[in-house]
């Protein structure tokens, strides 16, 4: 059993890439790709603490991406086995990691103007790795000088996507637009650091039927599907594994897998998909090394 889309506190999960390792090691699993969200600062420590337990990790990186033509739709690309050392993918992350913080200043000047205070610092200490939306809500309900305004609108302190759904989405008056790269620079910059692009969760991504898009994103040179992924429940999500997996199939594309794990047990699929009593086989690992010509 192996996991392939992990995200550690150097992105938005919770756990350190060190502590991520641990526990798929305990849980069972042979093998783990780090892929964390424009970011690759905890590869190292994922691959340092691999060795030392025996669990084998894979570098890798989950980019956003904004497809324009598609009414700025948002698409993620998976890369693997890249040279997360390369000096131009850190420039490039670094790039969009100050535009993610930019945006973050934005929204909370915008909240404040609607009764919500949040102070940069201390959001700082509460986003670890790239600032998230649920990081700001946190902000928010972490700042005592909020708490009469929270149970005056919400009855108490709201739950984390309560409040991102009505301040923080697309419509919504503390909504910031983000500053993503095209799905088509995305692969591109995967694949000069000699990764291999996978679209990530077809299932939310692309719809079924849609052979345009996957058409387009083969010419651009995507590589594989993440056809296992977790779809709102383990039903759909078997459903949507067989459809994804020969979609990837008829269109020559390599399957891979991995539960988007965020360090929070009780959520989605678990670590591995364990927690919906599913997983991923060891040959989706293997089709991928042979595909690269990895021993
Ligand atoms: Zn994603
Ligand atoms: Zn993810």
């Amino acid at each position: 059993m192996i996991d392939l889309h992990t995200h550690s506190n150097a992105s938005d999960g919770v756990l350190m890439p060190e502590a991520l390792v641990q526990k798929a090691k305990e849980i069972g699993l042979s093998a783990m790709a780090l892929t964390d969200h424009d970011q690759v600062s905890g590869v190292s420590k994922a691959l340092e603490s691999g060795k030392k337990i025996g669990l084998e990790v894979v570098p890798g990186v989950e980019l956003s991406s904004y497809w324009q033509e598609k009414e700025r739709k948002e698409f993620h690309t998976l890369g693997y086995f890249i040279n997360w050392e390369d000096q131009e993918l850190k420039e490039k992350l670094t790039f969009f990691q100050e535009k993610r913080e930019e945006r973050a200043k934005k929204i909370l000047r915008i909240l404040r103007d609607w009764g919500y205070l949040g102070e940069w610092e201390n959001l700082q200490k509460i986003a670890t790795g790239s600032i998230g939306m649920p990081h700001i809500a946190r902000t928010c309900f972490e700042d005592p000088r909020n708490k009469e305004k929270f149970l005056k609108e919400f009855g108490g302190i709201p739950q984390v996507n309560d409040f991102v759904q009505k301040y923080m989405l697309r419509g919504k008056p503390a909504y910031v637009e983000k500053t993503l790269i095209p799905p088509k620079e995305a692969i591109d910059l995967i694949h000069k650091v000699g990764g291999v692009a996978v679209l990530a969760h077809p299932c939310f991504d692309l719809s079924q039927g849609d052979f345009e898009t996957i058409k387009i994103l083969k010419e651009w040179g995507i590589e594989g599907l993440e056809a296992l992924a977790p779809f709102r429940t383990p039903e759909l999500t078997k459903e949507s594994i067989k459809y994804f997996s020969r979609m990837a199939k008829d269109n020559n594309l390599l399957v891979t897998g991995g539960s988007d794990y965020h360090g929070i047990d009780g959520i989605g699929a678990g670590l591995g998909f364990l927690e919906w009593g599913m997983e991923v086989p060891d040959e989706i690992l293997t089709d991928l090394k042979n595909y690269k010509n990895i021993q």
